[in-house]
């Protein structure tokens, strides 16, 4: 028998709506604690401490963290299996792991994220705190349509199995199959990628069936791509299904349950107890203050297996401490983008997201669209490929020109071109995760 009060909107209250100044106490003592655990049991930790002259002692105050060295993505690829199968940056013995999640690959060699046994038991106590906040209470039915196989968002369906929701554990069906299980099992809530969302509700339609009224889908989770912090975007999805749609963000090398969005879908928030955010500027390094967009970095603050001190993640946003309308202390992350698919055209720094939304809220296109980024006369361009509706009159002229004007407005920059295809007409529609921007540069501008 489940004895939680489903009317209490906190997993945890206390955790949830603990005062920023005790917030930030307890985070200071998991610092000091996992900094000194790192050094005295990574090898990796060790000598670059020491090579950058820093000490655990060092750390007085949560602002100290900045003297230290950052690590990346390179830096676990190239400490991965040196030494030991787990690699210099792990600081347990490998019968203290009882599970690794992998990273995709998408960007390099893939890396493993170790979990000892109370590592993973915190992670899914989070995953059933954002289960709960986003609604999940023990009388929903819950399909997990994401990928089981190594990726760290698979688990996360354990922490809607120990809040006492009912779990069909779906992964990647094919659409049909996963219909199927929606008609048959009528569950209330699903979780999957933004695009998936969209591209399910469309083949539900084409299939007979209505998502708003054939179907009892109450909440969507999405995650994997920006879709769910895109306003257009999310009110697409929520209009197509009659379901309200939560944002959420989980990191491979992390944990599968970082942030997720409340009832105010202003931002998402992230467990702080866990996580110590820093945001730098993206091309200097340089430390910037809450509210300013910059490289998000986290350092890990209970995690035993493979603790990651300042660990540049990649994703380009800010942080917001100011209190949430939700009650809860936790700041709120928003994130507009990967820094890998971000590019810079007349020195305006684009992100896919910003084209997304701008296509989103237009009328008369369908929403789809394909992003090209190329070099002409050594200068980086970008283009941008869409559908038009299939009952809008307009002429293809004239939408390839409403479509410029609006990227303009919102981005400050023209693309060099907008080509109109008909309805169905872009190959964009795959399966769970949709692939929209190709770079055909042959220089490198990484930052
Ligand atoms: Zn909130």
């Amino acid at each position: 028998m489940n004895t939680r009060d489903i009317n209490n909107k906190f997993w945890n209250e206390e955790l949830e709506t603990m005062p920023r100044e005790e917030l930030e106490k307890n985070q200071l003592e998991d610092l000091k604690e996992i900094v000194k655990f790192a050094y005295d049991n990574a090898p990796y930790y060790k000598r670059s401490f020491d090579e950058a002259g820093v000490k655990p002692e060092d750390i007085h105050a949560l602002a100290d963290i900045q003297k230290f060295p950052f690590i990346n993505k390179t830096t676990q690829r190239d400490t991965q299996g040196v030494g030991s199968f787990l690699g210099e940056l792990c600081a347990v013995p490998e019968e203290d792991v009882v599970f690794i999640s992998t990273s995709s690959g998408s960007t390099g060699v893939p890396t493993m994220s170790p979990f000892t046994k109370k590592d993973f038991d915190e992670f899914q106590d989070t995953e059933s705190r954002w289960f709960w906040q986003m609604g999940m209470r023990p009388n929903d039915r819950y399909v997990h349509a994401l990928n089981f196989s190594l990726y760290v968002g698979g688990p996360d369906v354990i922490g809607a199995q120990n809040l006492g929701a009912l779990c069909i554990w779906g992964g990647t069906l094919p659409s049909e199959r996963l219909l199927f299980i929606l008609k048959t099992y009528q569950p209330t809530i699903i979780w999957t990628s933004p695009s998936y969302a969209w591209q399910l509700g469309e083949k539900a339609k084409k299939a007979g069936i209505d998502p708003k009224k054939d179907l009892s889908i109450k909440k969507i989770i999405v995650a994997g791509e920006l879709g769910g912090s895109i306003d257009a975007t999310r009110k697409a999805i929520e209009d197509l299904w009659g379901a309200e749609v939560y944002d959420f963000y989980g990191l491979s090398d992390i944990f599968g349950a970082c942030a997720a969005q409340c009832e105010y879908h202003d931002g998402l928030h992230i467990a702080e107890n866990h996580i110590l955010v820093e945001t730098v500027d993206i091309h200097t390094g340089e430390i910037l203050p809450p509210g300013e967009v910059g490289e998000l970095v986290f350092t890990t603050l209970r995690k035993h297996a493979r603790p990651l001190i300042r660990f540049k993640t990649g994703d380009i946003g800010y942080i917001d401490n100011t209190p949430c309308k939700c009650g809860r202390t936790h700041g709120r992350i928003h994130i507009s983008g990967r820094k890998d698919d971000m590019f810079i055209v007349s020195a305006v720094n684009v992100f896919p997201s910003d084209i997304e939304a701008v296509i989103r809220e237009l009328d008369g296109v369908t929403g789809e669209y394909l992003i090209r980024v190329f070099e002409k006369d050594f200068t980086c361009k970008y283009s941008v490929e869409i559908e038009k509706n299939s009952d809008n009159p307009a002429s293809d002229d004239f939408v390839a020109e409403t479509v410029s004007a609006a990227l303009k407005a919102r981005i400050g920059v023209k693309p060099y071109k907008v080509v109109v295809h008909p309805d169905g007409g872009l190959d964009t529609r795959s399966e769970h995760k949709s692939k929209r921007i190709i770079d055909e540069r042959k220089l490198d501008y990484t930052i």
